[in-house]
């Protein structure tokens, strides 16, 4: 049975259509890939799901209908985002970042910290001190505390050394191997989505144009979709 459904999705910046019929589904403890040239409508499609849009069409989350809730009632039932940009607590330490958004589950600072030592080692350091790649540690950290059942990377890489990315990479597979959860997962870089993802979804114009195993993107298709 799918986690999360999306179903002739259209979604709005005011008066202004962003998504037109965005079309999705992931599977309990499926990586699904969210792919499209800039300006697509990838992280829009992500506010939409955390419910932070104004949309139409189906949105369901097992068996909730999604569409009517506040994103805190969205995140309650088991969506844990990592923004675009990261967006720590820059004022509050590692730590308080961490137990702020902890919720019951297997997920607690010991795990987290398990998974990503440096932010053991810098636990009573302020975020805002914290490197980029460091940051972005802490934003995934912070999003497995409130022990998702969907986690939702909004890219997942972007603008990190090339070692910490492979860092985070890592971390991505050891969880998609021994955590069970689903993931949705948006990066620029195709061929780590392809090593990682089951399935994905590319998205043009707001509008889901091609949906598929992650095997059977072929170089015809990441040309005309993705301009590679
Ligand atoms: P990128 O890879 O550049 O982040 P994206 O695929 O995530 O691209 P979105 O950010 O979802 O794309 O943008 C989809 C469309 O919505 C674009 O036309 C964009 O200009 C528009 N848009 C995004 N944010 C806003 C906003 N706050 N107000 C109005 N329009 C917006």
């Amino acid at each position: 049975m799918s986690l999360l459904t999306l179903e002739g999705v259209t979604a709005f910046y005011g008066s202004s259509q962003a998504l037109f019929d965005v079309n999705l589904e992931i599977g309990a403890g499926e990586v699904v890939a969210l792919m499209g040239r800039n300006g697509m409508g990838k992280t829009t499609t992500v506010k939409t799901i955390c419910r932070l849009l104004p949309a139409k069409g189906v949105i369901r989350f097992g068996d909730h209908d999604l569409l009517p809730l506040p994103s805190y009632r969205a995140a309650r039932l088991g969506i844990g985002l990592v923004p675009e940009g990261r967006r720590c607590f820059g004022n509050l330490s590692v730590e308080k970042n961490l137990t702020a958004a902890a919720r019951p589950g297997d997920w607690t600072a010991g795990t987290v910290t398990e998974l990503f030592p440096r932010l053991g080692e810098r636990r009573s350091q302020i975020a805002a001190s914290l490197s980029g790649g460091e940051q972005q540690m802490l934003a995934i950290a912070r999003a497995l505390m409130t022990n998702p059942k969907l986690l939702i990377l909004d890219e997942a890489t972007e603008g990190l050394a090339p070692l910490v990315r492979q860092e985070i990479w890592k971390v991505i597979a050891r969880l998609k191997q021994e955590s069970g959860m689903a993931i949705l997962i948006i990066d620029k870089s195709i061929r780590e989505l392809s090593r990682i993802a089951d399935r994905a979804v590319i998205l043009q114009r707001g509008e889901t144009v091609w949906n598929g195993p992650v095997n059977d993107l072929t170089s015809d298709l990441t040309e005309r979709y993705l301009g590679v």
